[in-house]
């Protein structure tokens, strides 16, 4: 039998109603703060990952699903969102036309990692990103933002944030970390001394216990902020607390790509296990440039959706039931039913079941089905132009003449 591949699973029955409702919910708040749909291909040039997520990140180090095509041209199914929706954008010429772009994208990413809880090899991300807006009230718009999704989805996460400084501040801070890094040489993990080479702040993001208790002492970034970034990160801070949205600030909070800048963020759950991060995301101000582009400021985050899905999951929730269930006691009247419950399909929801039974196996299965409204024809109903109707919900049942149907389930 051919299965699945490892790491990739199929989305079926309540899994894929669940995931339906959480990008819906998504997109209904991101919808409000202006968002717009935007969708670009799943498979890219693998050249753009390498120079936008950056050669000394994990992504582009292991995971990337890479490959050559019948054409002979590199390409790389997408590991996250930004990159692609930043070269969408440049090829759009939006970067020269100027302007404020809000666009929010959901759909499958692929990385080549080793399958376990909260780590599959195609995993989806509800995302959005802002081009052409310098002010910090997007960023924090963005964090409202997924504040509220996750209050609409009654998931209870830890915002962490922090401030990787801008251009100027980022170069005299690496050059202190990379001082303190050189001092610690023999201690800290092999991944580490290849960071210090490639890309030192994210040293700072290891796992390595050992090296967290050197990190200690490493000197932080919050601490060496010019002023300009300094201000917009109390004036976030500041936007935060005037909405009670809770917040821990994290100086070593470095996102996994290199071309954040200013604010950083992470929100973690504590009800999923050691993959706890949820949704994470930043200010990106240098990516466009980096990506052939006219500079332009950027800011976004991207959400696991299936670390959503693991949460809500595991909670009972109680599926209304909806739609209406259409029926016959015998088998004259089955083309009856068929032809009323298609026109009512312009409409409403309907279920039309094909086949004669008796009342109570109808209203077994539609039942079984969550259907809201019964309707069932049997010879007298027929004979005088009418249908028996029970709501499934309070229990209502009545006989009524066919021609008030519509305006009856109208009114439920
Ligand atoms: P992690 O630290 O868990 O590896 P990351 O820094 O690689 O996360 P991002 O690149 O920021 O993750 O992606 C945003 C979100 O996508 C994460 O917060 C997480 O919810 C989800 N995510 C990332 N990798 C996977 C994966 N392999 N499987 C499922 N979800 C994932
Ligand atoms: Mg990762």
């Amino acid at each position: 039998m051919i299965t699945a591949l490892r790491g990739m699973k199929d989305m079926l029955q309540d899994r894929s109603k669940l995931y339906e409702y959480i990008v819906k919910t998504c997109e209904d708040v991101a919808k409000n703060y202006g968002y717009t749909q935007i969708k670009t291909p799943h498979l890219e040039e693998t050249a753009l990952f390498k120079r936008s997520v950056g050669e000394s990140s994990d992504i582009v180090g292991k995971e990337m699903y890479q490959f050559t095509d019948k054409g002979n041209n590199d390409v790389c199914l997408r590991p996250e969102g930004t990159a692609g929706v930043v070269r969408a954008y440049i090829e759009a010429k939006l970067d020269r036309a100027g302007g404020v772009y809000r666009w929010f994208y959901h759909g499958s990413m692929f990385r080549y990692e080793r399958p376990q809880k909260g780590r599959l090899r195609e995993f989806h991300q509800f995302g959005v990103e802002c081009f052409g807006e310098a002010s910090v009230y997007e960023d924090a718009s963005i964090i409202l933002m997924i504040s509220e999704i996750l209050k609409r989805l009654d998931i209870k996460a830890t915002l962490k944030i922090n401030s990787l400084g801008d251009v100027s501040s980022m170069a005299s801070y690496k050059e202190k970390l990379v001082k303190f890094l050189d001092a610690n040489e023999s201690e800290i993990c092999d991944d580490c001394l290849r960071r210090k080479e490639l890309n030192p702040i994210r040293t700072l993001d290891c796992k390595n216990e050992k090296c967290q208790e050197i990190y200690q002492n490493a000197p932080l970034m919050i601490e060496n902020l010019s002023k300009e970034a300094a201000d917009d990160f109390d004036k976030l801070k500041k936007i935060l607390d005037e909405n009670n949205i809770g917040y821990e600030v994290d100086p070593k909070l470095v996102r996994g790509l290199d071309y954040y800048c200013k604010t950083a963020f992470e929100f973690i759950s504590n009800e999923i296990g050691s993959q706890s991060a949820v949704a994470g995301g930043g200010r990106y101000d240098r990516l466009v440039e980096y990506l052939g582009g006219k500079a332009s400021y950027g800011v976004g985050f991207a959400m696991g959706i299936e670390r959503i899905m693991e949460i809500l999951s595991s909670r009972d929730i109680k599926n209304e039931r909806n739609g209406v269930y259409i029926c016959a006691l015998d088998e004259q009247n089955l083309d009856f039913v068929y032809s009323l419950g298609t026109k009512m399909r312009d409409k409403f929801k309907v279920e039309i079941s094909y086949e004669a039974k008796k009342l109570q196996k109808h209203l077994q299965i539609a039942d079984n089905k969550g259907a809201k409204i019964f309707l069932c024809i049997g010879e007298n109903e027929r004979a005088n132009s009418q249908i028996w109707y029970k709501n499934l919900d309070n229990k209502t049942e009545k006989t009524i003449n066919l021609n008030e149907l519509e305006k009856e389930l109208d009114n439920e």
